[in-house]
């Protein structure tokens, strides 16, 4: 009973400190897990620290129809760590699923490491679990489900990994393997016209999403059919969470490449329940009129509630795009924003160019600024500005992946330069005209000096001050994730 036997060692390595299992442990984040030889008197464990991040509990009930279970721990002061996975005895899958979690655990520690370059007190947790399936005893499959939080992390990340098994040929399948080259067209419009069922407000996204063999990269071979797994924030929008469906394998039918002899009795998937994002109230414009859209970045800061009140006592709303890390500790600012109609935007999490970052860093500055701005206040940012109008390829098909518009302008100010109010003043009544989106910030207090002049004079001039959702919608229709926009005027 290697199981029982290793889980009570397991438990007392745990009550130890430091742990290891059938692997040599690492005993810290910078020492990897050595994957050969174990040796069990290796290293006297540390006295025992509590971790400060509980352990997080992932699949409760697990399903366990293939291997044997294995692990990577550790406990250690700043980094717990446990990655369950299967071995199966079969020597080229139990290799590929090991370095998985290697490869996991690897990246886990390497951010540890980046972190407590910056903070004194890093901390984090990674937990993965998981749900192994046998299919007619032809196939297996293995689920792995992630649960990943550190304190450089406003969310945590809950990645999943998928590893089909042919049991005849004894090794993994690769995820283009499952349909046939002709059949994938065909699941995806199956894929996309479940996920419409599923989720009545992503069908605008999906019809204009360009869905490809990606989206059915996370394949999970079940007893009932196969269940593509939409991984949060990977090809929707992050609000929409996790999206999973399963196409029974008679719907599948020669779409699937694998073993013809495949046929299951059909199931519905359990219908998810996910938030919907909340809109803000929009106020009446005249579409025949001038409008142009103010719109300030970096905040929120203290002149962001400056300029709200001057916007409420002329009548009038903008369009706040904020940096994710300030966002909490200006709650109140950005509640009011959301009272008074203007519109809440994405200004990424700490500002850093887009264009330098990786898609995963991209995604994740985006996905966590509005984490934040939904926690406060309960309303999704549509839009998206990247710092210094900065894009390139992989921003706009992150953004386009995430259902997110790309707004730059047509107008700058210049304030961050001159900080002065009448400069900025002058700036914008020079430039302006019907139509203009108005690059201003609110992190200087000279620019909320000048929406005292500014604002009252738009609105006397004639101009709407509307949000750069409303400018766009009125000008050219609902705008297109990832597209750049620059103003209300068509191209
Ligand atoms: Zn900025």
């Amino acid at each position: 009973m290697k199981r029982s036997i290793a889980a009570v060692l397991a438990a007392l390595l745990v009550l130890a400190g430091c742990t290891a299992r059938n692997d040599n442990p690492p005993s810290s984040s910078e020492a990897p897990p050595s994957s050969s030889e174990s040796s069990q008197e290796e290293s006297v464990p540390s006295l025992p620290e509590v971790s400060p991040m509980e352990e997080i509990q992932v699949l409760e009930h697990a399903v366990r129809e293939f291997g044997e279970e294995d692990a990577i721990l550790q406990y250690d002061k700043n980094f717990s760590c446990k990655i369950l996975y299967p071995v199966s005895g079969m020597e080229a899958v139990d290799q590929v699923i090991a370095e998985w979690a290697k490869q996991v655990y690897d990246e886990a520690a390497a951010d540890m490491v980046k972190l407590s370059t910056t903070s004194d007190n890093p901390d984090g947790s990674l937990t993965y679990n998981y749900n192994s399936y046998l299919i007619q005893d032809r196939y297996a499959s293995v689920e792995e489900v992630g649960f990943y939080a550190h304190s450089g992390l406003a969310h945590p990340i809950e990645p999943i990994a998928i590893f089909n098994i042919d049991l005849q040929a004894q090794r993994i399948l690769a995820s283009d393997e499952l349909f046939t080259s002709g059949g994938q067209e065909q699941v995806l419009q199956l894929l996309a016209d479940r996920l419409k069922e599923q989720e009545p407000d992503a069908a605008d996204i999906l019809d204009a999403a360009e869905m490809d063999e990606g989206w059915l990269s996370a394949a999970l071979l079940r007893p009932d059919g196969v269940e593509i797994i939409l991984e949060r924030g990977s090809h929707l929008p992050g609000y929409l969470g996790t999206q999973r469906v399963l196409l029974s394998y008679e719907e599948l039918g020669d779409a699937l490449a694998i073993g013809s002899n495949l046929g299951g009795e059909t199931e519905q998937p359990p219908a998810e329940q996910s938030q919907q994002p909340s809109t803000a109230p929009s106020t009446a414009i005249d579409t025949s009129k001038p409008m142009i859209a103010l719109t300030f970045d970096d905040g929120p800061t203290v002149t962001t509630a400056k300029i709200l009140g001057l916007l409420k006592e002329h009548g009038g709303s903008a369009t706040f795009f904020m940096v994710g890390n300030s966002v909490q500790s200006k709650a109140e600012i950005v509640q009011q924003m959301v009272a008074q109609g203007s519109e809440v935007a994405n200004h990424t999490w700490d500002h850093k160019p887009l264009n330098k970052l990786t898609s995963q860093d991209i995604r994740q500055q985006l996905q966590a600024t509005s984490d934040v701005l939904y926690e406060v206040c309960g309303v999704r940012p549509v839009l998206m500005r990247p710092p210094y109008g900065a894009f390139n390829d992989t921003v706009q098909s992150v953004t386009a992946e995430m259902g997110t518009p790309i707004i730059n302008w047509s107008v700058d100010t210049l304030d961050w330069k001159t900080r002065n109010a009448t400069d900025t003043y002058n700036a914008i009544m020079r430039d302006v005209k019907n139509g203009s989106i108005i690059l201003c910030h609110d992190l200087h207090k000279e620019t909320g000096e000048a929406m005292v002049t500014v604002i009252p004079k738009l609105i006397s001039d004639g101009y709407q001050l509307v949000t750069v959702s409303q400018l766009l919608e009125a000008t050219q229709g609902p705008p297109q994730p990832g597209t750049v926009y620059t103003s209300g005027q068509s191209a």
